[in-house]
């Protein structure tokens, strides 16, 4: 199933896989020690953005565009202005669209963020994850607390929007280390903070690991503690939670990711880069080697496409929306069930708020600070 060229795309996303190292914990589609293939990738974009754009008779406006990895802050700098020119070839944006670009620390130079700037970029999301550098090293992650503050200080001279991620959970952080974090990250310059549990993803290097007791990880309740803390502290400190992993100053919430939870279609670029338009979820092509052959014979890139069933749309409106503060619609929610469906969700709901796991506010079924914490928990047993 092709992706649906009618519907009224205005956010993509674009994927630069290559990464000076590959961090222990990481399950995304990112390789290390392949920077010769960063010019015939670029190649390969480009030709994918012009066969999509070739299905417009005008250029289409943009809101939202978001540079993701990988680590898009290798992306060189010819190659950069290139992708931008293409990009303004194909389509209509201006500084009102939140351009994002990911950044690592200890990747950047002073000059590649003039560049950017004056490339149109407005938006700088840096992956911060911790302050500790034993840890990291320990992670494989090649970046040093120095290197955070050296990027934070570059880019306060040209950017204004900028957002910090960080990973609660890492081992060998001390809750009181977790929280000296916190608290000095609402010290920084930055509107926006993105705060992610550390997963173990199968068949990763930390995966193996923690199943050798080599690595030990924290216990779920000091992690769910740690993140009470953090939610009440960052509140006090101006960043409001809007999403489970999200705080931001007014102004400063991620238009790009509201895309994602909205369910609004994007279309994505690059190797493994997904994509919806409102009725199909696609993903491209994970192999290097294949997605630059079969861009290069002009052959189809997309390995996986699923159109969701009613009962699949249901169960995403509710995870998407229960992750938000401001909830999900209970109307939108109840769109296209049947009538016998409609009355189990009511009992279900009636059950979650008696028992204080859900409340409803201005018509939206939204988590109660008791509901946060067992989120997976709520959406299963809202499921149909
Ligand atoms: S820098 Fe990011 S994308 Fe690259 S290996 Fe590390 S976690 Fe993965």
């Amino acid at each position: 199933m092709p992706y649906n060229y009618d519907v009224n795309t205005r956010s993509i996303y674009i994927h630069w896989p290559f990464c000076p190292y590959k961090c222990n914990f990481c399950p995304f589609v990112a390789i290390a020690s392949h920077d010769q293939f960063m010019e015939r990738y670029h190649n390969a974009l480009v030709a994918e953005i012009k066969a999509y754009a070739s299905h417009y008779s005008s250029k289409m406006p943009l809101d939202t565009i978001y540079m993701g990895g990988g680590t898009p802050s290798t992306y060189p700098d010819a190659l950069l202005l290139d992708m931008v020119c293409i990009l303004r070839d194909v389509f209509v944006f201006d500084a009102s669209t939140e351009i994002t670009i990911e950044v690592n620390p200890g990747t950047v130079r002073p000059e590649q963020l003039k560049l950017w700037k004056s490339l149109g970029i407005n938006r700088l999301s840096i992956g911060v994850q911790s302050l500790k550098d034993p840890v990291l090293k320990k992670l494989n992650r090649h970046q040093s607390a120095q290197d955070v503050y050296t990027v934070l200080a570059q880019a306060k001279d040209h950017f204004e929007n900028v957002s910090v991620d960080f990973i609660l959970g890492l081992p060998e952080v001390s809750a009181q280390e977790w929280k000296d974090l916190i608290c000095t990250a609402v010290l920084w310059p930055i509107g926006h903070i993105s705060i992610y549990f550390l997963m173990v993803h199968e068949d990763t290097p930390l995966y193996f690991g923690v199943k050798k007791k080599q690595i030990s990880l924290p216990c779920d309740d000091e992690i769910v503690d740690l993140y009470y803390w953090t939610i009440e502290y960052l509140a006090l400190h101006g960043f409001e939670q809007y999403e489970i992993s999200n705080f931001a100053r007014a102004g400063y919430q991620s238009r790009h990711n509201s895309v994602y939870w909205d369910r609004k279609p994007y279309k994505g670029f690059g190797l493994g880069a997904c994509e919806f338009d409102g009725i199909t979820r696609l993903q491209n092509q994970k192999n290097l080697s294949k997605y630059l052959e079969s861009i290069a014979k002009g052959e189809e890139i997309t390995i996986f496409s699923e159109t969701l069933s009613p009962e699949q749309v249901y169960l995403e409106k509710v995870m998407l929306g229960l992750r938000r503060s401001k909830g999900v619609s209970y109307d939108l929610l109840m769109e296209n069930l049947p009538e016998q469906q409609i009355s189990l969700l009511r009992e279900k709901v009636t059950l979650l708020q008696e028992s204080d796991f859900i409340a409803e506010r201005d018509g939206n079924l939204v988590l109660t600070p008791k509901g946060l914490a067992v989120e997976n928990d709520i959406v299963v047993k809202l499921s149909l």
